[in-house]
């Protein structure tokens, strides 16, 4: 190790305690010292965070972080406030501060205490703020969830459109961009979008070798098929996810009425009912929670050993984010996907009162959902390409973890077995 190298060992241990650098972080760090942009794709729990987070507090200078979601901010605010002893250090900029608030946050920052700066980014293209920051030095711009610059993302959010041409109003200051979602298209579109062809570019493996991924035709019966497998699944934790809130709520009554513990979550049920029913999964009150996708951001709960979807999901990338929930520890994560043709009408039918151009992604997405589980080869190797990652289906890492690898058969005719 040369100096440089035992400094940010040094810097990582003082800050957050840890003795390693995780994957790719401290390449990435080093890159971000030496004042590249740096373009960062690592899988959800990879460590993005302390991959900005690190450099901005060792450099001079205010790190802004440009992310979606304000509560995940304010998270990450007082996880950075808790490693010092000055509040100052973190900031976020927001619709939501008094002028009060404001005027500490622009006193801290022009002092030099404040490192890391979260904006929404629809705050960033205030003017006030913008002029702002103009006047103070920025040690880089970091936008968290970059994926959202793209129409091929799964989520996107127009605002993050305008943010280069912010940045550039800054001055002449490097931007990382960050995301967990990994298809060619979407990294191409944030490259092109913030202008970065030249950007330093870190992606980690997507492979997840101790999931078992299997496709199950779906049928009437499926109800009973998922009590089955529970059953054989006894006192571990799962998640169940299905489209509709409707469903979520059949499904929980079906499974407490043949004696499994499980709460329904979705975005209908007030707050309180859902803090209680997400804590009794996270305590282990209840073994299964039988959800919507509003279930999961942000949920660590290690031991989640298995996801199942009722329904098929939109996108693989959202597929491979609901699953990845699965087997945190490193232990057995079983990911069952029921499959049914009708289901993929149905969400076509749901696309089409939308934007044409829309529509059109959405249908392309819905697709590669399609050849995924129709497909009678690894499904491994089938993810990881659609992630333009090359997998050996022989001697990769988990390779004969899924069910058409275990028991090769011919294509499934789910057009032939759909639910009547
Ligand atoms: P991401 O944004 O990539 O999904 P996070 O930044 O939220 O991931 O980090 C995920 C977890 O990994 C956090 O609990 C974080 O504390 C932990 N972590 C990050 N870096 C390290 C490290 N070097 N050693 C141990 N744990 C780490
Ligand atoms: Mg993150």
């Amino acid at each position: 190790m040369n100096s440089n190298e035992i400094e940010i060992h040094k810097e990582l241990k003082k800050y957050f305690g840890f003795s390693q650098f995780k994957g790719l972080q401290e390449e990435v760090i080093k890159s971000i010292l030496d004042k590249k942009n740096t373009f960062v794709i690592m899988p959800t729990g990879g460590g993005k965070s302390l991959c900005y987070q690190l450099p901005a507090l060792i450099q001079e200078g205010t790190a802004i972080v440009v992310s979606p979601l304000i509560a995940l901010m304010k998270n990450q605010v007082d996880a950075i406030r808790s490693l010092s002893s000055e509040n100052g250090i973190a900031h976020v900029l927001n619709s939501s501060l008094t002028k009060t608030e404001i005027a500490q946050v622009k006193k801290d920052i022009t002092s030099g205490l404040t490192k890391l700066l979260y904006v929404a980014p629809e705050s960033l293209t205030k003017e006030e703020y913008v002029q702002f920051l103009q006047n103070v030095t920025i040690s880089f711009v970091a936008i968290d969830e970059a994926h959202c610059i793209s129409e091929w993302g799964h989520d996107f959010r127009p605002e993050y459109r305008n943010l280069k041409h912010i940045i550039k109003q800054l001055g002449d200051v490097p931007i990382i961009g960050l995301t967990a979602t990994a298809t060619p298209k979407v990294q191409e579109d944030i490259l092109k979008n913030l202008d970065m062809s030249d950007a330093n570019t870190f992606k980690a493996s997507f492979n997840r070798p101790n999931l078992y991924y299997e496709v199950r035709t779906k049928t009437k019966n499926i109800e009973s098929d998922i009590i089955r497998f529970i059953k054989q699944h006894k006192g571990k934790s799962g998640i169940i996810y299905c489209l509709s809130r409707k469903k979520v709520e059949a499904i929980a009554e079906v499974l407490q009425v043949n004696g499994i513990s499980a709460v329904p979550y979705h975005a209908g049920l007030d707050a309180k009912t859902r803090a209680k029913h997400q804590d009794m999964f996270l305590m282990e009150d209840v073994d299964v929670v039988v959800a919507t996708i509003a279930f999961g951001m942000g949920i660590d709960k290690p031991d989640v050993r298995f996801v199942i979807h009722h329904d098929i999901p939109k996108s693989l990338e959202s597929y491979y984010q609901e699953t990845g929930r699965a087997g945190r520890d490193g232990g057995e994560g079983h990911c069952l996907a029921y499959y049914s043709y009708k289901d993929v009408e149905k969400l076509e039918k749901f696309m089409s009162g939308k934007p044409v151009a829309e529509q059109e992604i959405g249908f392309a997405l819905l697709q590669e959902v399609v050849a995924y589980a129709e497909t009678s080869m690894s499904r491994r190797k089938f993810l990881l390409h659609y992630f333009g990652e090359e997998f050996d289906s022989e001697t990769g890492e988990g390779a004969d973890m899924d069910d058409n690898v275990r028991n090769p058969k011919t294509k499934i005719e789910a057009k032939d077995q759909v639910v009547k």
